[in-house]
């Protein structure tokens, strides 16, 4: 057993409340660890050692605050096999899959050591007689985060990354669920020559996130989340003056057009629907194969490859997939396939009944495979966040480009084809905001940025890319004349450049 506290002014301290959540190793169900479910004291306190150390950050030269990102970027590659395991004790995912939730999050660490030039600024010299304008980008003071428990090492750095980069301080709320590598990273990063104040960690629930929402030192938030609590983070931060960017829940879609190459498209949809239990959000959850022909050589192909999943423990380095996160996660997705067959899909492959051997109380569930699924079924319109693909039968082009155009959710899409003018067309006018052409998870390199549409986002800034640095800076524009000699009068209609 493990107890797990906060990190705050540039150390690990204990939490105040005395409330407490268990974390679990959920390869074997039991409970390794407590972490601290802070009060509205542990984040006050973290506020104040983020006010007294951000304007000495922020007036920091933009080369020096770069410098400490490319030493943490160096100490991440360094610590890459100790930080991939405490991922997977507490996620569950494999080593290899978990180093992926890191390197993730390293490279928009990479991307930021630019920060002298992205956030250089827009100078324009003689906008009018004697007059220049200017418009700068400063920060916004302190910013927070809230993440999910999927992915806690890659979703913490698209945040902190560039909100310190810019000069902020930064409060992260990471996941209850897998909450030790996230301190870890607050560790490196002062060993990296961050002040201390600068990256503060408040563990908690609810309760830690209202309590950022309600802060009024606290001037942007950004979230990675379900929809129903991004929703909400928007609508109360909003409410109360704050800037916020909240991502949400998906449901992706995958097109396979009878021209794709089959082989492929297989192999694409095991990764992306099974890797990591299927606990991602830009995991692929619908298959939607052109044709009947497409649509039966694709489901015999497929079962034997989810048939013959590996699943195991972290510790097993054959490993597909691992366990999902919870017994309340595993009880949840275990009632949706109920739920889908009471409704007549056809259940092709059931992992409803899988065990293994030694695991036998690890939250496990089989790959499952459901054909002849139809938009009206539950199991297409919720997010089941496990390993379970639904087919949907499409008879042509525009009956599968409807399917996710008509879906609640618009985080990730992709088409499989050999026809260029097919993808093309697709990749125009799907309503989606991230799209794979013969990629599965299209999910854009640090210098583009992430983020959905529909009811997998709200608010307009995406994360990382140059998006991530509008965020979390404000603009001032300054307009300055030096009269070149005496002038008198004054004016008193609107001044214009005409
Ligand atoms: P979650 O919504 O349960 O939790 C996210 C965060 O919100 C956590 O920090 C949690 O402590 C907090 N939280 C939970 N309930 C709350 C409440 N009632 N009030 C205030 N805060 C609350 O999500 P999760 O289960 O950790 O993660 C899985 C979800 O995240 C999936 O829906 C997945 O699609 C989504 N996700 C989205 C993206 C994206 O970029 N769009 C990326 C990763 C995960």
């Amino acid at each position: 057993m493990y107890e797990i506290g906060h990190f705050i002014n540039g150390k690990q301290v204990p939490g105040t409340s005395g409330r407490t959540a268990n974390v679990y190793n959920p390869a074997t169900g039991e409970v390794q660890a407590t972490v601290a479910l802070a009060s509205e004291a542990d984040l006050q306190a973290a506020v104040d050692s983020a006010l007294a150390a951000q304007p000495k950050w922020a007036a920091t030269n933009p080369q020096r605050r770069a410098r400490v990102f490319m030493k943490f970027v160096e100490l991440l590659n360094k610590h890459m096999d100790e930080l991939a395991v405490l991922v997977s004790r507490e996620h569950g995912k494999t080593v290899e899959d978990s180093k992926g939730d890191v390197i993730r999050g390293l490279e928009v660490c990479e991307f930021v050591i630019g920060i002298p030039h992205l956030a250089k600024s827009e100078f324009t010299e003689g906008a009018g007689p004697g007059i220049d304008m200017y418009s700068i980008r400063q920060p916004l003071g302190i910013g927070a985060g809230i993440t999910p428990f999927n992915f806690p090492g890659m979703i913490p750095m698209w945040m902190f990354a560039p909100a310190i980069a810019c000069g902020n301080a930064f409060i992260l709320k990471p996941s209850e669920r897998d909450p030790s590598l996230p301190i870890r990273l607050a560790e490196l990063m002062i060993e990296a020559g961050l002040p201390a104040g600068i990256l503060n960690v408040v563990n908690g629930d609810k309760g830690a996130v209202d309590a950022i929402l309600a802060h009024p030192d606290i001037a942007g938030v950004s979230f990675v989340g379900s929809t129903p609590i991004a929703r909400y983070v928007y609508g109360e931060a909003a409410a109360n003056g704050k800037r916020a960017q909240c991502f949400g829940g998906a449901k992706n879609h995958m097109i396979i057009m009878p021209d794709a190459d089959l082989d492929q498209a297989c192999n694409a949809l095991m990764g992306a629907g099974y890797g990591s239990a299927g606990e991602r959000c830009m995991a692929i959850s619908v298959a939607v194969p052109v044709g009947e022909e497409t649509a039966n050589r694709l489901v015999e192909k497929l079962t034997p490859m989810i048939e013959s999943l590996r699943i195991g423990p972290y510790t097993d380095e054959k490993a597909d997939m691992g366990p999902v996160v919870t017994k309340e996660a595993q009880t949840r997705i275990l009632s949706l396939i109920d739920k889908g067959v009471e409704e007549g899909a056809n259940l092709v492959v059931d992992g409803r009944g899988f065990k293994l051997q030694g695991y036998e109380d690890g939250y496990f569930v089989g790959g499952c495979l459901f054909d002849n699924v139809t938009p009206d079924m539950e199991i297409y319109k919720t997010e089941i966040f496990g390993p379970v693909l639904s087919v949907v039968r499409a008879k042509n082009y525009e009956e599968a480009l409807d399917l996710p155009m008509k879906h609640e959710y618009g985080n990730g899409v992709a088409i499989y084809t050999r026809d260029g003018d097919a993808a093309r067309d697709f990749a125009s006018r799907i309503n989606i905001g991230m799209v794979g052409v013969n990629v599965p998870i299209p999910v854009p390199l640090a210098y583009h940025s992430f983020g959905g549409w529909k009811s997998s986002s709200f608010g307009d800034l995406n994360q990382h890319g140059t998006d991530s640095i509008k965020f979390w800076t404000r603009t001032k524009t300054v307009t300055s004349r030096w009269p070149s000699g005496i002038k008198d009068g004054a004016e008193f209609s609107i001044p214009t450049m005409k």
